[in-house]
């Protein structure tokens, strides 16, 4: 291949942009998805639901169609949703935020993200600690940031990290503390004793938090606790989530950020010239989401919670070793003991030995990492429950 300057040779350095061991360009999940596609296995590799959200949300985008809500929206975003967020923020967290300053809408929580480490950092003298594995977006963002990652482990089987490491982790040259939680791909909600540390930390060298709450909702036995509510962690926490997974609409692409207004209006500066505005329909329709009633979030809480323990069941029922979520679409499950030794060739093999899609853990994990979780595989439990148990059968088929 062309030795293209710039973010390929980044690809090398941070293994951001890698997809999986040798191929670039295609992200992991869109690899995996094309195997599902040509070979008909069952898709638990990327995770998207298989089932509509809300009419209510669904029928709100509609009608904002019909009703010409179809031009550029406003470039922090259309304010019923600025206004939503905020009051979704108080009633659920008791954070009271300025939705005019404080919240900016973004198109996901990849942009999202990516914006707000391209105006936190500058260059290689600054880091970011992340918890690896990490969603693969993490790695990419920060090497196209030209920043360097510092990652802290997380431990099968609860993939809480240990305090220690992580508070030598963060140092003078930390910018961004990035902390995604629930976690993808390993299901973790991270314990109060390392949420306590990363405050702790992040004010000890004064480094900017970064959270990632995309399953804010799909926590399963607890509260979501987001850092920004712990003491101190307000005025140095940027909060990105997104209407993907709560409200099941993961291809309209609505994200935002909140947080305090100079920092929000820094990650402004960078997104008005990644998308400059996006979704202008979907907004409102995100907005009529936010208002729903606690009902649906305790719902959607529960329906992912069973269709994990499903997902769980039918792995150790076909011999594998099983990591239980506290959140998020993900469980993670051990091969080993189904013959495995390496994940990602294990993962390529599946849709042929048993017609199922999984994703390598150590796709989510840099190369010098790998062998800590080598024959760990990633499966999506938000899918339809006779796919589930259909994918539980299949899996059985292993031990033949
Ligand atoms: N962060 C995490 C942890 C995710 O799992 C995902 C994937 N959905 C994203 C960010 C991206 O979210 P969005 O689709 O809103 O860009
Ligand atoms: N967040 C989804 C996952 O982890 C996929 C998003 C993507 O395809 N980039 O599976």
């Amino acid at each position: 291949m062309r030795d293209i300057p710039g973010a390929w040779r980044r690809t090398a350095e941070g293994a951001g942009l890698l997809a999986s061991d040798g191929a670039v360009g295609t992200t992991i999940f869109a690899e995996m998805s094309g195997l599902a596609a040509t070979t008909g296995a069952i898709n638990l590799g990327q995770g998207f639901p298989d089932e509509d959200g809300p009419d209510a949300v669904l029928d709100a985008a509609r009608r904002a169609i019909a009703d010409g809500a179809n031009q550029y929206a406003p470039g922090r975003g259309v304010p019923d949703l600025l206004a939503a967020v905020a009051e979704h923020q108080e009633r659920f967290y008791d954070v009271r935020l300025d939705p005019a300053t404080q919240v900016l809408v973004t198109a996901g929580a990849t942009e999202a993200l990516a914006a707000t480490l391209l105006a936190l950092l500058d260059g290689p003298d600054d880091e970011v600690v992340v918890f690896e594995p990490f969603y693969d977006a993490y790695a990419a963002a920060v090497a196209l940031a030209g920043a360097r990652l510092v990652t802290v482990p997380l431990h099968w089987p609860d993939f809480q990290p240990d305090v220690d490491e992580l508070a030598n982790a963060v140092t003078d040259r930390t910018r961004v503390i990035l902390v995604n939680d629930p976690h993808n791909p390993t299901g973790a909600v991270f314990t109060a004793e390392v949420r306590e540390q990363i405050v702790r930390s992040a004010i000890e060298h004064d480094a900017i938090i970064v959270t990632d709450e995309v399953y804010e909702h799909l926590v399963f036995a607890e509260a979501h606790v987001p850092l920004a509510t712990l003491p101190g962690a307000a005025e140095r926490t940027l909060s990105i989530s997104s209407a993907g997974k709560t409200f099941s609409v993961t291809g309209w692409k609505i994200g935002w950020v909140t947080g305090p207004a100079d920092l929000v209006s820094a990650v402004l500066t960078v997104k008005q010239f990644l998308t400059y505005v996006n979704g202008t329909p979907f907004q409102p329709a995100i907005a009529v989401g936010l208002r729903l009633p606690d009902a649906f979030f305790r719902g959607i809480a529960a329906t992912l919670h069973a269709k994990s323990e499903l997902l769980g069941e039918g792995l150790r029922a076909a011999g594998f070793g099983v990591s239980p979520p506290r959140g998020s679409y993900f469980t993670v499950a051990d091969a080993a003991p189904v013959g495995a030794t390496e994940a990602a060739q294990f993962c390529r093999e599946l849709p042929a030995r048993a017609g199922v899609v999984g994703i390598p853990l150590t796709a989510f994990v840099t190369p010098p990492h790998r062998h800590r979780y080598g024959t760990l595989v990633r499966f999506a439990a938000c899918k339809r429950t006779d796919v589930l148990a259909e994918a539980s059968r299949r899996l059985a088929l292993l031990q033949r």
